[in-house]
């Protein structure tokens, strides 16, 4: 039992010591990206399935690091976060994203939004006022180009926090959306506390919805409820017709997912607006 007892302690340790090596790798390498041009934005069009219409699209980060290769966001936002590096990337995010709207709009391209998702660190620490203010004058647009994508946990962590650096950005317009809806604390009363413009169901949901009756309810909740609040639903992680045709039964405003498209490259999404919304 001693034996096996140090077998496992040794193993746990050496697990550990990976663990810990890879976050300080990234942390590492992480620190030049954005000097060294290797972060990407993609956008993933956000659909309204009764026109066809793209009408909103998610700014998401691509990292494509020399020495490690491509690095997804899940494993470099949370060493981004608690690095403090997020309030960097997350700024060059807004601006990055608001100049390609400015841009996009600029050949034709209208009623179209962006949206950025926000992390904890950036919304608490990050001057998140200041870096938007500048991005939009910057790129010439509105508030109301530009849509925050905050999780229920960073809203439930401190809501009358959260409520007063909101209410600081509604009068500029901007807009905001409560991302993974369902999988956080799931307290509805901050929806009575601040503007909510989107729930995000989250994709977790979505996956099973043919065959997991739970989640069928749950999204089914989600969307009635979401009606009498007046607050309008976008559901993740649309991969097939079955999902959609549920979705859209149930009267769900906007779409996201592989069925309707993947992350863009800025080209790649004008190519399909084109398509899409002539
Ligand atoms: P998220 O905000 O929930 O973004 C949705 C994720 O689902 C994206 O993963 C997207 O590529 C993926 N997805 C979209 N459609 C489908 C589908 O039909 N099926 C499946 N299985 N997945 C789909 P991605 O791009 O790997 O990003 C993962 C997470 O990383 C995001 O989750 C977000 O939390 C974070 N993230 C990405 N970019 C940023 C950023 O600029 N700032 C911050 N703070 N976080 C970011
Ligand atoms: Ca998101
Ligand atoms: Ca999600
Ligand atoms: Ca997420």
């Amino acid at each position: 039992a001693k034996e096996q007892g140090r077998a496992t302690f040794e193993f746990f340790t050496r697990e550990l010591n990976k663990r810990a090596y890879e976050r300080l790798s990234t942390e590492t390498h992480l620190r030049g990206a954005l000097a060294n041009d290797e972060l990407q934005l993609v956008y993933q069009p956000i659909v309204e399935p009764q026109s066809g219409r793209i009408r909103a699209a998610e700014a998401l980060l691509r990292w494509n690091s020399p020495v490690l290769g491509r690095v997804s966001p899940e494993q470099f936002i949370p060493v981004a976060e608690q690095s403090g590096l997020i309030v960097e990337i997350g700024h060059w995010v807004i601006e990055t994203a608001l100049m390609q709207l400015a841009s996009w709009k600029r050949l034709g391209m209208k009623n179209l939004m962006v949206c950025v998702n926000v992390s904890a660190v950036q919304f608490w620490r990050g001057n998140l006022m200041q870096s938007i203010q500048q991005s939009l004058a910057s790129s010439g647009l509105s508030g109301r180009d530009l849509e925050i994508e905050l999780t229920e946990n960073v809203i439930m962590s401190d809501v009358d926090k959260a409520r007063t650096v909101l209410n600081q950005l509604r009068p500029l317009g901007v807009r905001l959306a409560i991302d993974d809806f369902g999988t956080g604390y799931s307290s509805l009363s901050y929806l009575k506390q601040f503007k909510v413009d989107h729930l995000k169901i989250d994709k977790s949901f979505v996956r099973d919805l043919k065959t997991d009756s739970d989640d069928a309810a749950i999204v089914s909740a989600v969307l009635s409820m979401a009606q009498d609040l007046h607050v309008q639903v976008i559901a993740e992680g649309v991969e097939n017709a079955e999902q959609l045709a549920f979705l859209t039964d149930r009267n769900c405003d906007f779409i996201q997912g592989y069925f309707f498209s993947r992350p863009l490259p800025p080209n790649d999404l004008m190519r399909l607006w084109a398509r899409t919304n002539r």
